[in-house]
């Protein structure tokens, strides 16, 4: 989005790409909704890329025997969900990155970040030092920027802790690729995820609050495997499958609207400004779309040369005028999804309003 707005910039990243990351590597709304406002051919070649997997429908099973779908239903837009690997979606990414704005820094950490009169000293790990007066902070969960210019700390209340594993030679999967995502109540609320993946693997992950995991003790990976062992709905599609990766954990936030996401010469978005969403846990969409609100908002500093924090106020607003409704939403949803018999009910009393709507709001988030 810099580019587009020919803004030179650096981007700077620990890793080389391509280069893999822990996810569901499902990608939904607002991920499509980024990728066409950065560029409609960006998007085209998204849609056709051998690497991505595209279906219609979402199965959202709430019990063995109640579920609601969000399927697409308009010829015209070809996918409510699509999978691809991060390790190929975020190469994909990078390889599109502008050669005349974009100076690229792979493959060296950022170690330190200090204010300085005349803007931000970033340090990186083989000694280069880089001053800026605008630093994004799109480092992810763990974010050095917002740990040092934000003092952030993760509040395990707000915060999603998932295992993923690759399988292959899972059976019986729906031929429309359709993405299966169960609520599983082992005493916490699970969310269980399986999508298929161009290749012929699967992704299998399993989620929840980190709170409820830490109070009950509980152990993502046992369960997880019991759910590929025993689980009626899931069991058989494992019976003969291999796990081709080893378990990988890792965490998303969702305080979004209780933290600080920008101050004096600095910015926070995506997993650093804890834009995730508490229910479905879509954070590659947030993340993206926050980088094009943070570029435009980047582009108002440099014409009014102004990079304070009361001017960067309006940051949070632009962010809050996208996001705030759906998060708020997604994080009473969650809340109330914790109780199985209300939840139930209450689904079962709008699934045919909410199936009839799906097309219309995905329509007003992704496209
Ligand atoms: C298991 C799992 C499953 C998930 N499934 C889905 C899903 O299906 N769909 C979805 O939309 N979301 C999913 N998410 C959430 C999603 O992965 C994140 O919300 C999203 O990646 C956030 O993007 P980001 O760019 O903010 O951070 P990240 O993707 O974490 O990227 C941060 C980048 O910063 C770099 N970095 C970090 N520290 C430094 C440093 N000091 N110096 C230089 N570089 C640094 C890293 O190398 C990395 O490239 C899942 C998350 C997990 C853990």
């Amino acid at each position: 989005m810099l580019a587009k707005l020919k803004i030179p910039h650096y981007i700077i990243d620990k890793a080389t790409f391509p280069r893999d990351k822990t996810c569901g590597d499902g990608l939904i709304l607002y991920a499509y909704k980024a990728l066409k406002e950065l560029d409609e051919n960006l998007y085209n070649n998204f849609l056709k890329h051998p690497k991505i997997l595209h279906s219609r429908n979402i199965k959202l099973n709430i019990s063995n025997d109640t579920a609601i779908n969000f399927i697409e239903t308009e010829k015209e837009r070809p996918q409510v969900i699509s999978y691809a690997k991060r390790i190929d979606f975020d190469n994909f990414l990078v390889e599109n990155l502008s050669k005349t704005y974009a100076n690229q820094f792979f493959g060296n950490p950022a170690r330190k970040i200090e204010k300085h009169k005349e803007g931000i000293y970033i340090k990186l790990k083989n000694g280069e030092k880089i001053l800026s007066k605008l630093v994004i902070g799109a480092d992810g969960v763990n974010s050095l920027v917002a740990k040092q210019l934000a003092n952030k700390i993760i509040n395990p209340k707000k915060n999603s802790t998932f295992i993923t594993a690759y399988f292959k030679d899972v059976k019986h999967l729906p031929k429309d690729r359709t993405a299966e995502i169960r609520l599983v109540y082992k005493g916490v609320l699970l969310f269980f995820y399986i999508f298929p993946l161009a290749d012929g693997q699967v992704n299998v992950s399993l989620v929840a609050t980190t709170h409820h995991l830490q109070k009950n003790n509980i152990n993502l990976i046992e369960e997880l495997e019991d759910i590929l062992n025993n689980h009626p709905e899931v069991s058989h599609k494992f019976k003969e499958s291999t796990r081709v990766s080893k378990w990988r954990g890792w965490s998303i936030p969702f305080h979004f609207g209780d933290e600080n996401v920008f101050g004096d010469n600095f910015m926070l978005v995506g997993d650093a400004a804890g834009l995730a969403n508490a229910f479905y846990k879509e954070g590659v969409g947030t993340g993206m779309m926050s980088g094009i609100i943070c570029a435009k908002k980047i582009e108002q500093c440099i014409q009014q040369n102004n990079y304070s924090a009361s001017f960067l106020k309006s940051y949070e607003k632009d962010l809050k005028k996208e996001f705030y409704k759906l998060l708020k939403f997604s994080r009473l949803t969650l809340r109330i999804a914790r109780f199985k018999r209300l939840f139930l009910i209450i689904i079962k009393l709008f699934k045919k309003r909410v199936e009839k709507k799906a097309p219309k709001m995905i329509l007003k988030r992704s496209y």
